[in-house]
């Protein structure tokens, strides 16, 4: 059986809880519920933080080492055009992947890396006021916003 989603800060989702579900759902919208696919949904949903590509390939192969990298690659583009799997770029570095049904945006800082998951709710009142204003749509989950977290702050403060 799979294990509830352990994403550092993830919301579990009443919609899909389970990488059955995923697979269902990659069938409903027309994919193939394949082994590899299966064992990449699964390594998504028992990381402890967001993993890059060639960590999510590492994780894979643990598992099934017959599942090529080019696989894992591949069948993440599949899954991001299928809309079950998301990516975000948390820095400077190669984006990482969430599951989609759990994917959520993130504060960055540009001092220590630390990393924040932002509450759902954050962005609602943000993309109602952009929307009225600009008629632009904000996509807050593809990119994290860059600030400071309170301890470089406060170590900021100090050194001032
Ligand atoms: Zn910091
Ligand atoms: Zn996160
Ligand atoms: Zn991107």
């Amino acid at each position: 059986m799979s294990k509830p989603i352990s994403l550092a800060g993830a919301r579990p989702s009443g919609r899909v809880s389970s990488v059955d579900d995923v697979l269902a759902l990659v069938r409903a919208r027309g994919g193939r519920a394949t082994i590899s696919r299966r064992v990449i949904l699964q390594a998504l949903f028992d990381a402890h933080r967001h993993l890059t590509a060639e960590e999510l390939a590492e994780a894979v192969q643990s598992r099934a080492p017959d599942i090529h990298i080019s696989t894992v690659y591949r069948n993440l583009d599949d899954m991001q055009r299928l809309g079950v799997v998301v990516h975000s770029h948390l820095g400077h570095g190669p984006a990482t992947y969430q599951l989609a049904s759990a994917a959520h945006a993130h504060f960055l800082c540009e001092v220590c890396d630390a990393t924040i998951d932002a509450p759902d709710d954050l962005f609602k009142g943000l993309s109602k006021t952009v929307m009225t204003r600009l008629g632009f749509s904000i996509d807050p989950i593809h990119f994290a916003i860059l600030g400071l977290c309170s301890a470089c702050q406060a170590a900021a403060r100090a050194s001032g």
